[in-house]
């Protein structure tokens, strides 16, 4: 488990170490051993939607509050997991290819009326290292209007950067400061990683104002 404080913001991500976060029984023994009674995370399915925490009934994959001491979070592995806040309300966001490519972050951005002192934190998460692309892949990029320049090719395979993709959008969503966790899910043991072959296990990241 690694935690961070940003002024009120508190941030904690789940490694292997801590369990597999899926697992209902092992995520509350990991939240009582922090002191936290509860956890609200969305129904995840690679959507763009991001709901506020006490309407989240339906599929979603951020949520949004501004009350203090509600943590809230989701489920990855290999994917980001974004945080993103004014210091009076925060998001988070399950991000991954298909959400990114279809607005999450700019979803998240609009519960902030202003956008002049926004942080974001990015969770550690497949990096262009290892996240290799195929013919399709690069199809929905066209599709969906993203730069080529987040494309690095590499003995004749194509990789794709997904933090730089995002770190553009947050700045151009008025995100000035970001906060990377610069640790490949794939490259690095500590955490889970679909495409290492954890099918079925999944590190939590949880945030909350204080
Ligand atoms: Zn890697």
């Amino acid at each position: 488990m690694k935690k961070y404080n940003f002024k009120n913001l508190n941030v904690i991500y789940t490694e292997k170490e801590d369990g597999n976060m899926k697992d209902e029984n092992i995520r509350n023994r990991f939240l009582k051993s922090i002191d936290l009674k509860y956890i609200y995370l969305p129904k995840q399915n690679h959507t763009n939607i991001v709901a506020p925490f006490v309407n989240m009934s339906g599929e979603a994959d951020g949520l949004y509050t501004d009350l203090k001491n509600i943590p809230i979070g989701v489920l990855t592995a290999d994917c980001m997991a974004v945080v993103i806040t004014d210091f009076k309300g925060l998001v988070v966001l399950h991000a991954g290819w298909k959400g990114l490519f279809s607005g999450i972050i700019e979803n998240g951005t609009k519960y902030f009326k202003e956008k002049k002192n926004l942080f974001a934190f990015i969770s550690p998460s497949i990096k262009s290292c290892c996240f290799e692309v195929r013919k399709d892949f690069i199809e929905k990029m066209k599709e969906f209007n993203i730069d080529e320049k987040y494309l690095i090719k590499k003995n004749g395979k194509f990789y794709f950067s997904l933090q730089d993709l995002a770190i553009d959008k947050l700045k151009k969503e008025g995100v000035k400061d970001i906060h990377l966790e610069d640790i490949c899910s794939k490259c690095d043991n500590r955490v889970y990683s679909f495409r290492n072959g954890d099918i079925e296990n999944r590190i939590l990241t949880l945030a909350y104002l204080s």
